[in-house]
């Protein structure tokens, strides 16, 4: 028990290594720097400069501790140049000691003017021995954790170098024929050159990533994430699925009887995965339209054509309300079609759910909709088909493990609102084939965005009234606050106290990540309904809320929000065919990447766009976040470059063709044992 709690406190070297994703050799050798610091020339102190970082030799004049403006370690050095201070706010009597009058240091820092003549805080030093010589190396700077000194690290970081050189296990794992028809540095050298760069090699060149040791890690990890992508992929591909190539009979019925024609953009991904599903390898699909772009009829298709097939079909959404209305709208659509569609949540009573579960293992219902309860132990499909995810990355990696292991033999097809720039879904989704539905159904107002300041709040409640009162729906989205969902929750409450005070012949509704599932449920069923003229929300409507009367859309601290959120939020009205509006309500003074980000969805109305900008702003790390559980990150290689991207896509298709053994090993090095995630 006790040492059970010792490991989770996560205190020992091993853990904080962990924490790094260090443990075998190679995982050390692959830990490179993310800056460097050059101690290897001494500047003089007279040379120094406020605002640059240098390492200087000095004796310790004098040290003391001083009170105020607090308690402070003072020492007084000098070289033959002059004198400067140092400064230590945190110290140990055992520094005290060390820094006694008459010492030698070598000290690394950052200089800055102070009241008395220049100064460093906190410098980096030690004594230096007689003689000692000065590094003949730029000092590498890792990434490191709490607890864990860069120089506990070098040194473990230097000694698997030389053992994995020793041992051979540096070796190249490009072909000698890529690698020259490339211009891509040996992979040893560049690995020893990032560890340990000789003093000539300018700072700003290193760490600005354009040598062209970086571009050969680059391209490694980059490689390395395209081979184990293509082989999960391939691996799937092996597999059988029962073809469903349907009949048309349903799937044109409900062409018939909608009230709209398809866009051609969805014709033509629903070509596309017509023409998957009739195949005797399971599909592994994404498909990406932008929000309203109308990816639901797509879904009834596909699992019309399913059921033609004879096959069960499951469409699985991540939140209740979101697959309630999948279901209501799949309902509505197939009902003159004489067929029934099953619903399957967690909020059903347990006798209920039964009978479901049973009606599902029975094959009577054949098209189900439903939350992850549809892949919970005890629901098994007779004869599952096709399995539809729609904003897959909500659910959690054990979901979408169970998911894999139910429709392992069955056609799996994802759907997402969140647009991928393009060199992001080229590489972090190499495993799936993707859809894209590029257009918006015709008839559409456009949504216009306004920006309006905290102050004219006011205005905006009127604005709100004046929608109700003609006969509009509109939602009212509170503050996001992610330090505190007791805090969120407030907020929200409080916001609807007060809109519902200050608009009393408004009818205003309030949901929140805190209801019930089927209390959140009635309130979204009555804004549907029109009972609900304005509903207050947390981030919870966040994703495929469809009304068509609701025109205005208000985000209160929209600075707060990101992109792709906003984006989301403001895809909620514009849906029907009245004038829409989404007012963005901020708080001044802006920082600098909330004004970015608003400038942005000021200024663009396309997702794809949106998202290109966003991944500018924020780098792939966050962007990518929705897969992060499963998929490690790039660390090295930058997305930007969609000619890299490409190549490499070229490269590993290639490697795995003529030269597999060397696919493997190059997985090896970069994946270790983590390929097995790749599959969730
Ligand atoms: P999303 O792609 O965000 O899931 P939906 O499938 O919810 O979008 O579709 C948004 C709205 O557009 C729905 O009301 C849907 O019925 C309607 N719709 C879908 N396709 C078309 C079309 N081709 N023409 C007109 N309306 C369409
Ligand atoms: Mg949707």
């Amino acid at each position: 028990m006790a040492e059970g709690r010792k490991r989770a406190a996560g205190n020992t070297l091993a853990d904080r290594l962990g924490r790094l994703g260090l443990r075998t050799d190679a995982d050390f050798v692959m830990h490179l720097p993310l800056r460097y610091e050059d101690e290897t020339r001494i500047t003089a102190v007279a040379a120094a400069l406020p605002g640059v970082t240098a390492q200087f030799q000095v004796e310790v004049v004098s040290a003391e501790v001083a009170f105020r403006p607090r308690r402070q370690l003072i020492v007084r050095v000098a070289d033959a140049s002059g004198d400067m201070l140092l400064r230590f706010l945190n110290f140990y009597p055992s520094q005290q000691k060390v820094l006694a009058p008459g010492a030698t240091l070598r000290v690394f820092g950052e200089v800055r003017g102070g009241f008395f003549g220049i100064e460093i805080v906190h410098p980096r030093f030690h004594v230096v021995r007689d003689g000692e010589p000065l590094p003949d190396r730029l000092t590498p700077v890792y990434p490191t954790t709490a607890g864990l000194a860069q120089s506990a690290l070098r040194p473990m970081i230097r000694r698997a170098l030389e053992r994995s050189d020793a041992q051979g296990e540096l070796a190249d794992t490009l072909p000698e024929d890529v690698r020259s028809r490339l211009k891509l540095a040996d992979f040893a050298a560049s690995l020893r050159f990032l560890h340990e760069p000789p003093p000539q090699i300018s700072l700003a060149e290193l760490e600005a990533r354009g040598h062209p040791a970086w571009r050969r890690i680059a391209f490694d990890e980059l490689l390395a994430q395209q081979l184990s992508l293509r082989c999960a992929y391939e691996a799937r591909r092996a597999r059988n699925a029962p073809p469903l190539p349907g009949t048309g009979a349903l799937s044109g019925r409900l062409l018939e009887q909608l009230q709209f024609k398809l866009t051609a953009a969805q014709q033509r991904v629903w070509r596309e995965i017509a023409a998957d599903l009739a195949r005797t390898h399971p599909m592994q699909r994404l498909l990406q339209g932008d929000v309203g772009s109308g990816k639901t009829v797509v879904a009834a298709l596909a699992m019309l054509q399913a059921a033609e097939s004879g096959h069960q079909a499951a469409l699985m959404a991540p939140t209740e309300i979101l697959a309630e209305q999948h279901y209501r709208k799949l309902a509505a659509w197939l009902a003159p079609l004489g067929i029934e569609v099953a619903w399957l949540a967690g909020s059903l009573k347990k006798k209920q759910k039964a009978a479901m579960a049973a009606a599902i293992a029975a094959g009577s219902a054949r098209l189900v909709v439903g939350t992850h309860a549809l892949i919970e132990e005890g629901v098994e499909f007779e004869k599952l088909g096709l399995a539809i995810v729609d904003e897959q990355h909500r659910f959690g990696v054990r979901q979408r493990l169970a998911l894999k292991e139910k429709g392992l033999s069955a056609h799996q097809l994802t759907m997402s609102a969140t647009p991928i720039p393009r060199t992001l879904a080229m590489s972090y989704y190499a495993d799936l084939d993707v859809s894209v539905i590029d257009e918006l159904p015709p008839g559409r107002a456009p949504i216009v965005t306004k920006l309006v300041a905290e102050a004219r709040r006011e205005e905006v409640v009127a604005r709100v009234r004046d929608a109700c009162r003609a006969g509009r729906q509109a939602y009212w989205v509170c503050p996001l606050i992610e330090e505190s969902e007791v805090l969120q929750l407030q907020t929200a409450q409080e916001t609807y106290a007060r809109l519902a005070a200050d608009l009393p012949d408004i009818r205003v509704g309030l949901v929140h990540g805190r209801l019930k599932a089927d209390e959140k449920a009635a309130v979204m069923a009555a804004f549907v309904r029109n009972e609900v003229q304005l509903l207050v929300a947390t981030t919870v409507i966040e994703v495929g809320v469809d009304v068509p009367n609701a025109s205005l859309m208000v985000i209160e601290h929209a600075e707060r929000f990101g992109l792709a959120q906003l984006h989301q939020l403001r895809g909620r009205v514009g849906r029907g065919s009245h004038e829409s509006a989404c007012i963005l309500i901020f708080a001044a003074p802006l920082g600098e990447t909330a004004r970015a980000r608003l400038k942005i969805i000021y200024e663009n109305t396309d997702g794809f766009e949106i998202a290109r900008l966003d991944l500018g702003l924020r780098g792939p790390g966050e962007f990518i976040g929705a897969r992060q559980s499963g998929l490690p990150l790039l660390r090295f290689a930058d997305l930007d470059d969609v000619a890299l991207v490409e190549r490499v896509r070229n490269v590993a298709e290639e490697m795995l063709r003529d030269w597999p053994q060397a696919a493997a090993a190059h997985m090896k090095r970069w994946l270790g044992g983590r390929e097995e995630l790749l599959k969730a």
